[in-house]
């Protein structure tokens, strides 16, 4: 399979590290960390180990799992821990895990004294397809995702279909929801092989195809000033319905089961705001509903989503900012959109699971 140049650094795809292990005795770095969460650690670091010949010639610092672990916090411990080891700028950081991982650990290292090298292997569908492509890392603030992040690129991300593996169903739903909104937002005939595709079993192609949309838009706006923001789609509604559910229910909701809320609400949106048709908007809930639990939604609830949104850091003077599909395939960006349509469309997504 092909591998992908992003602004310098590589993609690479189904290699089984072997890239990796070239450039770790090229690059010569005074000290290697690898970082994981628990369950990485457990699952993925020997699959990883083994891949570069038995590996050992690194320091493990191993976090909690979890996007609740995802904060500053856990950042001051692991940047003690670098000092504990004496770690210095020429050192390496290889973040080994789903996205809490790639997300920290590349902040981590983007700021420890003033930026170090870190590699990315995205262990999880979400992170494999989204998070390490595009050069962001952050941090949540008091469960607001990603307050608080820098642009900063990896040396390289590798993308090992055998990690996923190991990952439960609820996960690979997870990431297939960004899948889906690749589809809707670039890719007619792309969402078309989706519908057909099973989630479980996915062939690699759909994830390279994935991974290649996503570097296309960012390679052509790094920063979001524009055509990025299509990437948005199905996340202003998505990000508060997220938040909201990790501080007021037992069993946060992942981020791919947000944002397939997310994009049911805005496909609604684009059919009040923009040219997406009726038909097309009962086709997109039609295929999320048949692979996404329904997200129970109280209305007393709405108030406290909509002023998560409100809070939205892409937002711009104070308005909410949308992007809408004009059709499947096809997005636009900076909508506005009025706070009644909003609710109608959160009420909308609760009718969709009633039929
Ligand atoms: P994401 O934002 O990518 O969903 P997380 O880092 O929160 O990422 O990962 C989701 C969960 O899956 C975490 O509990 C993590 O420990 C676990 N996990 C990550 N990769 C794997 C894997 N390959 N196999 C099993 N569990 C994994
Ligand atoms: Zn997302």
């Amino acid at each position: 399979m092909a591998e992908l140049i992003n602004s310098g650094h590589t993609i690479h795809f189904e290699t089984q590290l072997k890239p990796l292990a070239q450039f770790l005795e090229d690059a010569k770095y005074s000290r290697i960390f690898v970082f994981t969460d628990r369950n990485t650690s457990e699952v993925c670091l020997p699959v990883f180990q083994s891949m570069l010949g038995d590996f050992t010639n690194f320091d493990l610092i191993e976090t909690d799992p979890g996007e609740e672990n995802k904060n500053i916090d856990f950042c001051i411990g692991i940047w003690r821990t670098l000092l504990d080891f004496e770690a210095d700028r020429k050192c390496l950081m290889i973040n080994l895990g789903g996205g809490v991982i790639t997300d920290m650990g590349g902040f981590v290292a983007s700021t420890y004294k003033r930026g170090i090298d870190f590699i990315n292997i995205p262990t999880t569908l979400l992170a494999q397809v989204d998070a390490s492509v595009g050069g962001k890392t952050g941090i949540d603030i008091e469960n607001i995702k990603n307050m608080v992040g820098t642009f900063a690129l990896p040396q390289a991300v590798f993308i090992e279909s055998e990690f996923l593996t190991t990952l439960p169903e609820r996960e690979l739903l997870s990431g297939f929801a960004e899948m889906i909104k690749h589809g809707l937002i670039l890719d007619a005939g792309y969402y078309e092989a989706l519908k057909k595709a099973d989630f479980k079993n996915l062939d690699s192609e759909l994830v390279y195809r994935s991974v290649a949309f996503k570097n296309q838009v960012v390679t052509e706006d790094p920063l979001e000033k524009g055509l990025r923001k299509i990437l948005n789609f199905g996340h202003t509604v998505g990000h508060a319905v997220e938040s909201y559910a990790l501080s007021n229910s037992k069993k946060p909701l992942t981020h791919g089961e947000a944002i397939a809320v997310g994009m049911i609400c805005e496909a609604y949106l684009s059919t009040k705001n923009s040219t997406l048709s009726m038909d097309e908007l009962d086709d997109i809930c039609s295929f999320i509903k048949s692979i996404y639990p329904i997200h129970f939604i109280k209305p007393q609830s709405l108030t406290s989503i909509l002023d998560l949104m409100k809070s939205d850091k892409k937002n711009e003077h104070g308005q909410i900012n949308f992007s809408l599909l004009e059709s499947i395939g096809k997005c636009e960006y900076n909508c506005k959109v009025s706070e009644k349509d909003i609710r109608e469309s959160l009420l909308y997504y609760s009718s969709v699971y009633e039929d």
